[in-house]
């Protein structure tokens, strides 16, 4: 087999920052676990712009889409807050999501330890929390048509519309199951058939999809209740699989529970290419910070993650994600924080490459 690609795409603000730090653990798989990558760099967002004019060069997408894996750090700035609408920072990375048709989006919210007491919820009902919310991307109502701002006798209406195919429910539905086929083998997939027809026959083909998994334990739940179930008790589920609009907002306070934004990572998947593996994107939750870029103060923890996810989903890599993951809990519990991370009870203050330096440690220590 030829040696797996990946392409990385630093950014703006902090992103080229903490994408440093994932370029040592990379170097440091390879040299250390045999893990070799094609490892290639180049531009997006404001970077992008200010060396061609354009978020995205039509060079990078081609390159993306050749790519076994991208991995991207943020986009956008104050700098280009006045720039138009069609070549703003952010238009390069919808424009890599959509031509790459990814429509899984993976949420992991996974509470370590060490971190339980930044949660809103407490410690007792966040310690151990690790669950995935699958959230399907490229339709439903932010793309149904149609939508706009209508004018009706003498007033003006907002319409937009939920539609959902069958075969978009599908593909998202096998997604989600393959992922709980890889985890605890438990399904909640959440919709409002209640009271949405889309939801109705979200129900329907989600059920039907279950049948070639029997080993999955799938069951259904109003999306509401959802939002009550993950602040109540998050523990109860594994994976969720829902629509884009619930998917946005249930991953968001989901990801919460966690505590910091520095440390979310996400996926964004397509179909499989020639060689099996799914077209991925591998993305922090958060932007380009800033009010921290340039400083070393940035929390490298969510982009090292999202590579995490990049040797599990993409790399077939399990058992050494889940060492680089270790590492990552290991360095937490020793106090390690950076400033997003410092609590009351303090530790031991690092910068960006220091949070780097202890990860790198944990890993050779885990040899
Ligand atoms: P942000 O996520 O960049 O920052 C929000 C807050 O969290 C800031 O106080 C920041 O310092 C802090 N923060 C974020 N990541 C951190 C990290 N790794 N370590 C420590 N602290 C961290 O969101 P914002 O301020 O709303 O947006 C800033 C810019 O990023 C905007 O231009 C926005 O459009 C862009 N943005 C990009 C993406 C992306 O690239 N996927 C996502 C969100 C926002």
């Amino acid at each position: 087999m030829s040696t797996p690609s990946l392409l990385i795409l630093p950014g703006d603000g902090i992103g080229p920052e903490v994408m440093r730090e994932v370029r040592r653990i990379i170097d440091w798989f390879g040299a250390r676990r045999g893990l070799a990558f094609d490892v290639s760099e180049d531009l997006v967002g404001g970077a992008a712009y200010d060396a061609h004019g354009t978020p995205l060069h039509d060079d990078t997408m081609a390159r993306a889409q050749a790519a076994d894996a991208v991995l991207l750090g943020a986009v956008g700035g104050p700098k280009y807050d006045d720039l138009d609408f069609s070549v703003k920072p952010e238009r390069g990375l919808l424009r890599l999501r959509k031509e790459m048709d990814l429509f899984s989006n993976l949420r992991p919210a996974q509470c370590f330890d060490a971190l339980a007491d930044f949660s809103s919820l407490k410690r007792d009902v966040v310690a151990g929390l690790d669950i995935m919310i699958v959230r399907e991307l490229t339709s439903g109502v932010y793309f149904g048509e149609p939508r706009g701002i209508f004018t009706e006798g003498n007033e003006r209406v907002g319409v937009n519309t939920q539609r959902y195919t069958e075969s978009e429910i599908r593909r998202v539905a096998i997604s989600a199951f393959e992922l709980a086929m890889r985890r605890s083998r438990k399904l909640c997939s959440m919709e409002k058939a209640n009271v949405m027809e889309s939801g109705i026959l979200w129900r329907e083909v989600v059920t039907e999809v279950g049948r070639d998994y029997p080993e999955v334990e799938l069951s259904h739940m109003y999306a509401d209740n959802g939002a009550m179930q993950l602040v109540r008790w998050p523990r109860q589920f594994d994976v969720i699989v829902t629509d884009n609009l619930f998917g946005d907002i249930l991953s968001d306070c989901a990801a919460m529970l966690t505590g910091s934004l520095g440390m979310l990572p996400s996926a964004s998947l397509g179909a499989p290419m020639a060689n099996g593996r799914p077209k991925a994107l591998y993305e922090p939750v958060h932007g380009s910070a800033p009010d921290i870029a340039g400083q070393g103060k940035a929390n490298p923890i969510a982009c090292i993650l999202s590579f995490a996810m990049a040797l599990r989903y993409s790399f077939d890599q399990g058992a050494e994600a889940a060492r680089l993951e270790a590492a990552i809990e290991q360095v937490l519990a020793d106090g390690v924080r950076t400033a997003d991370l410092m609590g009351p009870e303090g530790g031991v203050p690092v910068s960006t490459e220091g949070m780097g330096d202890a990860i790198i440690a944990a890993l050779e220590a885990s040899l």
